[in-house]
């Protein structure tokens, strides 16, 4: 191996974006490795409206602007699958399909993915009338017509919130019964605006260039439904396979850290921060707030080792 950097990030979303950071202002070493896109899952978001200091920008000129900050603090960014994490605090090889590195502290920051329907046309309707965020988007459909798809906590709570935005909520959910928390489901049923539809699957997005509405089949049949927006909440897929070996995962595959990014009983050296850890709020402020907490206890670890 050439060079062992200080420290290795895994992932160039907002949380290991700011790790590298708040890490090359300490003068460490700083390598992160990207698989995909740099700037993470808020590329995907047009309209940013809840990141402190800017009133409105789009998800990629958000990411632009922290990967350019980044950048010129003098980071080694490399585009890279990271396959695995071998060895211990101190002496960690960093396995990519292509390459391996060596650092003393690892930080991963390999975010989470929203579980898709799977339907033609959903990535290019993205921003075009669906999306998997309602926290994030649910203002931009102010009086309109949406429908939540989904029947757990997340789908509940994103009803509970459009429906003070918006004219009509309409929940469709594949089973039978809600699998959300009773009180939640209370709360929804006493919402004379929200409308839960059972047993039923969307089928098809329909709309040119936006979406205009949602094919959905039940037992009964198909039918239309006319909507603004679609709120995919069908679950987060945490993208830790490959630190399995290293990190415990909890039973949704996130990595079990809690606020000070420190996986519990991991070799010392290794961070978890962001969308990848166990947390109850999943945002870029969140996000950047991991990243910095993980690289000041990476440092700190690095230091130790001298
Ligand atoms: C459509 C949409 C809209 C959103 N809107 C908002 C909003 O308005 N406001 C807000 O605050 N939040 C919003 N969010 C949530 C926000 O984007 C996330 O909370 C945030 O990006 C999490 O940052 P992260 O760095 O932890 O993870 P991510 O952004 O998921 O970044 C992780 C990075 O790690 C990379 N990676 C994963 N595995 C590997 C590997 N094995 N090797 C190398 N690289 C890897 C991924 O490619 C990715 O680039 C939105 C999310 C979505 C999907």
């Amino acid at each position: 191996m050439e060079n062992i950097y200080d420290i290795a990030i895994v992932g160039a979303g907002p949380s290991g974006l700011t790790a590298a950071l708040y890490a090359r202002r300490a003068g460490k070493s700083v390598l992160i490795i990207e698989k995909s896109t740099f700037g993470g899952q808020i590329t995907h978001s047009p309209r940013v409206e809840n990141y402190p200091c800017f009133k409105e920008l789009s998800g990629v000129e958000l990411a632009d602007k922290l990967v350019d900050q980044v950048l010129s603090q003098g980071a080694e960014i490399e585009m890279e699958t990271v396959t695995g994490i071998t060895g211990e605090g101190g002496n960690f090889t960093v396995k990519c399909e292509n390459a391996e590195y060596g650092a003393k502290a690892v930080i991963i920051a390999s975010g989470s993915e929203h579980r898709r329907l799977g339907l033609p046309r959903e990535e290019e309707l993205t921003g075009e009338g669906v999306s998997y965020c309602a926290v994030c988007d649910g203002a931009f459909y102010k009086d309109g017509v949406v429908a939540v798809i989904g029947g757990g906590n997340t789908a509940l709570q994103e009803a509970v919130m459009l429906s003070d935005i918006c004219k009509k909520v309409y929940v469709v959910q594949n089973l039978a019964f809600l699998t959300g928390e009773e009180l939640l489901a209370r709360e929804l049923e006493k919402r004379p605006n929200v409308e839960i539809i059972f047993s039923s699957t969307v089928t098809q997005l329909l709309g040119d260039g936006s979406l205009e509405g949602i094919k959905i089949a039940s037992p009964e049949g198909e039918r239309e439904l006319a909507v603004d927006g679609v709120f995919v909440a069908v679950g987060q897929k945490p993208e830790n396979e490959p630190f399995k070996n290293v990190v415990p995962l909890d039973e949704y595959g996130y990595i079990s850290a809690g606020e000070s990014c420190v996986p519990e009983n991991s070799a010392a050296g290794i961070y978890a921060a962001g969308d990848c850890r166990t947390k109850a709020v999943r945002q870029v402020t969140t996000a950047a707030a991991d990243g910095a907490v993980a690289a000041l206890a990476a440092c700190r670890f690095v230091d130790s080792l001298k």
